[in-house]
């Protein structure tokens, strides 16, 4: 395909787009094939009908600059929001629920992290806030010798946990319970360790920090991981997902400073590895979207959600090296 072709594609879907020819539920889905090329490509933003031209060094990839870039056009009607994201929801669940873990991480850096806090007690009384299906919380039984208050306030995650707790014979150390992390059952100063993998950000990381500080015992440890900048520079595709999914999102040092304020020191602190990013989360949803799309073939509201939720994926598979997530552990300052 060449350059014209490339025009041609790009003023069609333009004209699609515009007021000229007005969006219709009826309009059959159509197929673009875009020239490769190494800095332009047409990007759709779906969730505001608007087609764009953007040069972008590296969009591509790999792909050799004659190999077509293909998009399919979902046919979706956006009209009605409120059903469009109870759809979102669902299918959002479908892939979430499926999968080892709900975030980047791994035993090796739950293990980590866990070395970090020197001076535990035998068996020390952790809650694990935002555990999802419980994947850190099964390894922070295996790691130690404490008993887990495990929160989530998605039910069908803390059934998977409490059926795992059960295959492993682990009910008396480990306690799932659905329930708002903001308000965990747990007295003031009674608490050794707080974990958060992934979850802190739900609260906004200040919120929490200072929520959970009189739930420690004096001395007490938290540890959280959180997604943070790595690079100054991040590309414009980059920025406008973090804008919309977690605008709020820091570097490194500004997380240290809040933990400041809200009455830690640092014990700690460490950028989970790409494996963390990949092995039990991304490539297990990669393989779930994969399967989902055969189940939703035809559904295109259904195959929408699959691709807003692999754009993320594919994002950092580009531009992962601009965001990572930071495991921090703080302890109590006395
Ligand atoms: N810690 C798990 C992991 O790393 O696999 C899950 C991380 S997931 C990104 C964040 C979790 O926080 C979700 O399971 C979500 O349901 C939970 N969550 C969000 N807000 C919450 C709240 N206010 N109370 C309890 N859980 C919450």
């Amino acid at each position: 395909m060449g350059k014209r072709a490339f025009d041609q594609i790009f003023d069609e879907v333009s004209i699609f787009m515009s007021k000229k020819k007005p969006y219709d539920p009826s309009d059959p889905p159509f197929v673009l094939g875009i020239q490769g090329t190494e800095d332009e490509f047409v990007t759709f933003d779906r969730s505001v009908h608007e087609v764009r031209r953007e040069r972008r060094k590296g969009a591509c990839g790999d792909l050799p600059k004659t190999r077509c870039l293909v998009f399919e056009w979902r046919n979706v009607d956006m009209s009605d929001q409120e059903e469009l994201s109870e759809r979102f929801d669902e299918i959002f669940f479908e892939v979430y629920e499926w999968l080892p873990r709900q975030g980047p991480g791994s035993r090796e850096s739950t293990a980590r992290a866990l070395a970090i806090c020197g001076e535990l007690p035998e068996e020390p009384v952790i809650y694990d806030m935002g555990c999802g299906s419980g994947a850190q919380t099964l390894d922070l039984a295996a790691l130690s010798g404490g008993t887990i208050t495990a929160i989530d306030s998605h039910a069908p995650l803390i059934v998977k946990l409490e059926q795992e707790v059960k295959a492993r014979g682990l009910q008396e150390r480990v306690r799932p319970i659905v329930g708002d992390m903001a308000e965990p059952p747990a007295a003031p100063g009674s608490v050794d360790l707080i974990w958060s993998e992934g979850a802190a950000y739900f609260l906004g990381v200040e919120a929490a920090l200072s929520l959970w500080r009189p739930l420690l015992r004096p001395r007490g440890y938290l540890a959280f991981t959180e997604a943070v900048w790595l690079r100054t520079d991040p590309p414009k595709a980059v920025l406008e997902m973090w804008h919309k999914e977690y605008p709020s999102i820091t570097d490194v040092g500004a997380n240290l400073a809040i933990a400041r304020r809200c009455g830690y020191e640092i014990q700690g602190h460490f950028t989970l590895p790409e494996s963390d990013w990949w092995d039990q989360f991304y490539a297990p949803m990669e393989e779930r979207i994969a399967a989902l799309r055969q189940i939703y073939a035809g559904d295109d509201r259904a195959l929408w959600v699959l691709d807003e939720i692999h754009g993320e994926v594919e994002l950092h598979r580009q531009f992962g090296d601009y965001y990572g997530y930071e495991f921090i552990i703080l302890r109590a300052v006395a």
